[in-house]
């Protein structure tokens, strides 16, 4: 018997309207989503349900569940690499010292070493860490990244994300 912890840390696999994979979130995530009319269980036979006990009631999450969210949600695809786009990602914060202003795009390998401009290789960094950072890596510049850089997820993945780190107001 798994405890209570363990079952709000298992995998859910977050399907569109449309059924297809849009993202994994746990237990605790799923349980949110449900509760918020975000999203629906979907029953499938074999695989397996967490029964998930709040205040005088029982929430049966199972392994997968379904997005009821618009179809702006339901069509959504990771975006180019815009600033725009990179800034939200990293919350407007220098990925290597935490900064939130003067912000400039870093290559983690730069360019001229080969570096791509892919979601994988682009950081938000402010003006002084990009200067110090100069035609190198972080490695050798001697800076630290916070967080590898990933692509950005599903609006619905970053929405239970946000929720559980306790900022419903910024929801829309
Ligand atoms: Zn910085």
């Amino acid at each position: 018997m798994k405890t209570s912890t363990n079952v709000l840390q298992q995998p859910v696999l977050v399907l569109s309207r449309s059924y297809l994979p849009v993202g994994r979130i746990t237990v605790r995530e799923a349980v949110c989503l449900i509760a918020r009319g975000k999203a629906e269980p979907v029953i499938v036979e074999h695989l397996p349900c967490w029964p998930v006990r709040s205040v005088g009631c029982v929430l049966v999450v199972p392994a997968q569940i379904c997005l009821t969210a618009a179809s702006v949600e339901r069509l959504w695809k990771v975006p180019p690499v815009t600033r725009k786009e990179l800034f939200a990602r990293d919350g407007h914060t220098c990925q290597y010292c935490g900064a939130q202003r003067h912000l400039s795009i870093d290559h983690v390998l730069p360019r001229s070493r080969g570096g791509t401009h892919t979601w994988q290789n682009v950081v938000t960094a402010c003006a002084s860490c990009n200067n110090r950072k100069g035609d190198r890596t972080p490695e050798e510049a001697g800076l630290k990244l916070r967080v590898r850089p990933r692509p950005p997820v599903h609006p619905a993945i970053t929405f239970a994300a946000k929720l559980w780190a306790g900022q419903e107001a910024c929801v829309g």
